[in-house]
C-alpha cells in the first residue's frame, strides 16, 4: 500500500521548492482502486489548510487517510496543492487536537477543565446563550467566526438574534482593498482575486510577495504570466523571492505608496499613456483626476518614496507599453496604515487608467452562478444594531461585509453601545489575528460565557468556559464554495473522507444541535448535509452523487468586457454606472474623493517599522503544530538589514528580543541580517510564538508580530486596523530561546 512519508514529503517539498521556489507540486496519476487485497477509495474534497479550497483526492483505505493529492478535475487548482495541503493528514493525526468536549473548571486563562459528554455540554451551551438574552438582549453575544465552515453557525447566531459578528478577514486583512475596488468598479476583488496573471504583459506586485505568500493557483498563474515573458515590477522594502524575479524592484519607503501611485498616474495623464478610448467610454471623473495629480511628479514622489525620478518614469512607461494588458495585484493582507481604501483606490485608478479591469491580461471579470436558495424563517431584527461601528462609526463597514473584529473587542471591555457579555469563537485565533492582544485579554474579562469552537487547543481555549471539538476539514461536510471570481466559475464540495476522530463533531451537526435545544430549529430546516448540499446545487442542474464523485463542477465563463452576457449584469455596478476615478460615494460622505498622500509617522531613531508576511509552508498561526510543516520551517527569524545590524553590534543569527515603542516584548527570536531590506524595517513571517501550551510543537516557538502591535491607525472609511504602525527596536540576549 502506497504512503506518503514524511521524508517522501520532506524530499518532494525541498525538491519542488528548488525547482520553482514556491513549493508547488503536481498531482500524481490516480492510483487504483484496490491495492492487492486493500480497497483503497479516492474521496474528493477541497482543502482547508488555508482558504484557497484546492481541489483534494484524499485516498483512504481501512477508515485512515493514506495521502492527500491534488485533484486534477477541480476547475481552478488541477492537480496542485502545496506543501501545507499536502500535509492535511498530519493536522487529521495530530496527537494535540481537542477530542471531547470540555467544561472549564480553573479561573480564565489557567486551562483547567473537566470532560464533558456533548449532551452536556450542548445544554450547557445553550443555557448560556438563553440567559444573556433574558438578561442583556441577542445582542449581548459576539460571533467570531472564520472561513466558510462557519455558516452553519453564521445562520445560528444571527437566528438567536444577535448582530455581532465579525471576522478578521475584512477588518485585518482585504477589507479595505475591497471597499476601494467597489468604490471604483462597483464590485469587491473577493477570493480568489481575479487577476489575469498567467495572460498579462506586465504584472505589478504593490507589497505582494507572491511565492512566499502561495496560493497554487496564483502561483502557477504568475510563473506561467513571467514565463511567456509578461514583465515583473515588484514594489517592496523587502528583497521578496517576486522581488528576486522582477525587472525593477523598487525598495519603497513604507507608507508612501499613495504618492508612486499618484506619480504613476501624472505620468500616463501627462504624457497621454493611458487608455483614452477604455476611459471615455467607461470612466467618469477625468478632468478631476487629471486636476489632482497635476503635481505629483515623478520627482514630488522620489522625495516621499526614496524611487528615483528616472525609475518611477521607467516603470510608468512598462506598464504603458504592455497596457490594457496590466496585471496590478489588489493585494490581500492590506491593512498597513490607516489610509488604506485610498490606497487601493489608487491602485484601482491607476488599474482604470491602463484600461486592464475587465480585459485580457488585467483583471477579469466574474460570472453569476445562479446557487439554490433554502428558505428560512426571518431572522430577527436587532434594535440596538451593531456594538462594533460598522456601518455607523465607519460607514462602510457594511452589513454585508464581515464586521469589525476589533470594534467587537473594543465594545465588550468597555460596555458600550451596549454590554457585551458572551463569545462564540468559532475556528478563530482572536489572540493571534485580532491585534492589540492587550484588548483582547482585557474583554475577556468581562465576559460571562465564552465557548470556543475549534480542531486545536489554540490559546483562547485555555480562556474558554466551554470547548467544543470540531472535526478537521478530512471529517466533514461543509457549506459547498460557490466560486465566481474565476474565468470558468465552478461549485465544489467539502465531504468526510473519514469519520470524525475521537468525540470531535462536524460544526453542521453542533449548530443544528444547538438550534434544536434552543428553538430555533426551523432555521435549520434540512435532514443532513447532504440534503442541504442537493437542494442548494438542484437550480445548476448539478447532480449530487456526480459532484461528490468530481468534488466539483464548472460552467462557461466570460471574464472579460467583450464576452459579456446581458444575464452578467451591468460592466461596472456603480452609482453611475460607470468608473468611478472620483468616487460619488466617498464624496457624499465627505472623504476625498480622490486619493490623496499623508506622509505617516516613522520610526524614532534606533527603531525599525514592524512589518511581517508569510511563508509558503505556514498558514498564519493554523498550522505551526503541523509536525511536517514544523519540519520544514519550525520557527521564523526576524530580517535585519546588515548595515543597520553592524552598526548596532548585532550579529547574524543571534538570538534576540524586539521591543516596540510601547515596551511590548517578543519571545526571543533569530535574527537574519541581510541586505534584502530597507534599513528602516524589520521582517518576521506571522503566525509563531503561540503561547498555547497544548500545542507542544508550536508552543513558544519564534516570535508572534501581534505580540509587538499593540498600536492599529483605523482606517476612517471602513474601520480597518492598519497595523504597520508599530516600531521595534532590538534587545540582545544572552539567553536560549526560552
Ligand atoms: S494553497 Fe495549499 S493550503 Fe491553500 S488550499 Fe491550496 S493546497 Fe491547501
Amino acid at each position: 500500500m502506497s504512503k506518503i512519508t514524511r521524508r517522501g514529503f520532506l524530499q518532494t517539498s525541498s525538491a519542488l521548492a528548488g525547482l520553482v521556489g514556491t513549493g508547488v507540486a503536481s498531482a500524481e496519476s490516480r492510483p487504483p482502486s484496490w491495492r492487492g487485497e486493500t480497497r483503497v477509495e479516492q474521496i474528493a474534497t477541497n482543502c482547508e489548510m488555508c482558504f484557497w479550497r484546492c481541489g483534494v483526492m484524499a485516498e483512504v483505505a481501512d477508515g485512515k487517510v493514506l495521502k492527500l493529492a491534488g485533484n486534477p478535475q477541480h476547475p481552478l487548482t488541477g492537480g496542485q496543492l502545496c506543501a501545507r495541503g499536502n500535509a492535511g493528514t498530519q493536522l487529521l493525526y495530530d496527537p494535540d487536537r481537542l477530542k471531547y468536549p470540555l467544561i472549564r473548571i480553573g479561573n480564565r486563562g489557567e486551562g483547567k477543565f473537566r470532560r464533558a459528554s456533548w449532551d452536556e455540554a450542548l445544554d450547557f451551551f445553550a443555557t448560556h446563550l438563553k440567559d444573556l438574552k433574558q438578561k442583556y438582549g441577542a445582542e449581548s453575544v459576539g460571533f467570531f467566526p472564520h472561513g466558510v465552515a462557519a455558516g452553519f453557525f453564521g445562520t445560528l447566531m444571527k437566528a438567536y438574534g444577535t448582530p455581532n459578528a465579525a471576522e478578521p478577514a475584512f477588518a485585518q486583512c482585504r477589507g479595505p482593498r475591497d471597499i476601494g475596488y467597489q468604490l471604483t468598479f462597483g464590485r469587491a476583488v473577493n477570493s480568489p482575486e481575479p487577476v489575469d496573471l498567467e495572460e498579462s504583459k506586465c504584472i505589478v506586485l504593490i507589497g505582494s510577495h507572491i511565492g512566499e505568500n502561495v496560493f497554487t493557483s496564483q502561483v502557477t498563474n504568475f510563473i506561467t504570466g513571467l514565463q511567456r515573458g509578461a514583465k515583473l515590477i515588484v514594489v517592496d522594502p523587502r528583497f521578496s523571492t517576486a522581488a528576486s524575479k522582477a525587472d525593477h524592484w523598487l525598495p519603497i519607503k513604507p507608507g508612501t505608496d499613495i504618492a508612486l501611485l499618484m506619480a504613476w498616474a501624472n505620468i500616463l495623464i501627462v504624457e497621454t499613456l493611458y487608455d483614452k478610448q477604455y476611459i471615455e467610454q467607461y470612466a467618469t471623473g477625468m478632468k478631476e483626476l487629471e486636476a489632482h495629480v497635476k503635481d505629483f511628479t515623478p520627482e514630488w514622489a522620489e522625495s516621499m518614496t526614496e524611487i528615483p525620478a528616472a525609475q518611477i518614469r521607467d516603470t510608468a512607461h512598462m506598464m504603458a507599453e504592455a497596457k490594457p494588458a496590466v496585471a496590478i495585484h489588489p493585494g490581500r493582507h492590506v491593512t498597513w496604515y490607516g489610509d488604506d481604501t485610498q490606497r487601493a483606490r489608487a491602485m484601482a485608478i491607476l488599474t482604470a487608467l491602463l484600461g486592464a479591469y475587465g480585459r485580457k491580461g488585467g483583471m477579469f471579470l466574474p460570472t453569476k452562478v445562479k446557487q439554490g436558495r433554502i428558505p428560512l424563517p426571518p431572522m430577527p431584527e436587532s434594535e440596538r444594531g451593531r456594538a462594533d461601528g460598522a456601518g455607523t462609526k465607519y460607514p462602510l463597514a457594511t452589513e454585508e461585509s464581515q464586521g469589525l473584529t476589533q470594534g467587537l473587542v473594543q465594545a465588550t471591555m468597555n460596555a458600550s453601545p451596549y454590554p457585551i457579555k458572551g463569545w462564540v469563537v468559532y475556528g478563530q485565533n482572536i489572540l493571534e489575528s485580532i491585534p492589540q492582544r492587550q484588548n483582547t485579554l482585557k474583554a475577556i474579562e468581562q465576559l460571562e460565557f465564552m465557548a470556543v469552537v475549534d480542531v486545536l487547543p489554540v490559546e483562547q481555549t485555555n480562556y474558554a468556559d466551554l470547548v467544543l471539538p470540531e472535526a478537521t476539514y478530512l471529517e466533514r461536510y461543509d457549506p459547498p464554495a460557490v466560486v465566481t471570481t474565476s474565468k470558468r466559475p465552478f461549485v465544489a464540495i467539502r465531504q468526510p473522507a473519514i469519520d470524525p476522530l475521537y468525540e470531535s463533531k462536524p460544526g453542521w451537526w453542533i449548530a443544528k444541535e444547538l438550534a434544536n435545544r434552543m428553538g430555533l430549529a426551523d432555521y435549520f430546516p434540512w435532514k443532513d448535509p447532504e440534503d442541504h448540499l442537493s437542494r442548494l446545487v438542484q437550480p445548476l442542474g448539478i447532480n449530487l452523487a456526480e459532484l461528490k464523485s468530481l468534488g466539483a463542477v464548472s460552467f462557461d465563463g466570460h471574464p472579460y468586457i467583450d464576452d459579456r452576457k446581458e444575464e452578467d449584469g451591468p460592466i461596472f455596478p456603480t452609482q453611475s454606472g460607470k468608473i468611478e476615478l472620483v468616487s460619488s460615494v466617498l464624496k457624499d460622505l465627505n472623504f476625498d474623493s480622490l486619493p490623496k498622500f499623508t506622509a505617516v509617522e516613522q520610526p524614532p531613531p534606533g527603531y525599525m517599522r514592524l512589518i511581517y508576511g508569510r511563508a509558503p509552508m505556514h498558514s498564519f498561526s493554523r498550522s505551526e503544530n503541523n509536525s511536517w510543516l514544523d519540519d520544514l520551517m519550525p520557527d521564523n527569524q526576524v530580517w535585519i538589514n546588515a548595515e543597520f545590524a553592524a552598526k548596532a553590534g548585532i550579529k547574524n543569527g543571534q538570538v534576540v528580543i524586539l521591543e516596540n515603542q510601547d515596551g511590548a516584548k517578543s519571545l526571543p527570536i533569530a535574527v537574519r541580517a541581510t541586505v534584502g531590506i530597507r534599513n528602516d524595517c524589520a521582517y518576521m513571517v506571522h503566525g509563531f510564538g503561540t503561547r498555547a501550551k497544548g500545542l507542544t510543537k508550536a508552543y513558544k516557538r519564534g516570535a508572534s508580530d501581534t505580540d509587538l502591535i499593540t498600536r492599529v491607525s483605523i482606517d476612517p472609511i471602513m474601520g480597518a486596523t492598519g497595523m504597520r504602525v508599530n516600531f521595534v527596536r532590538v534587545l540582545p540576549t544572552t539567553g536560549e530561546r526560552s
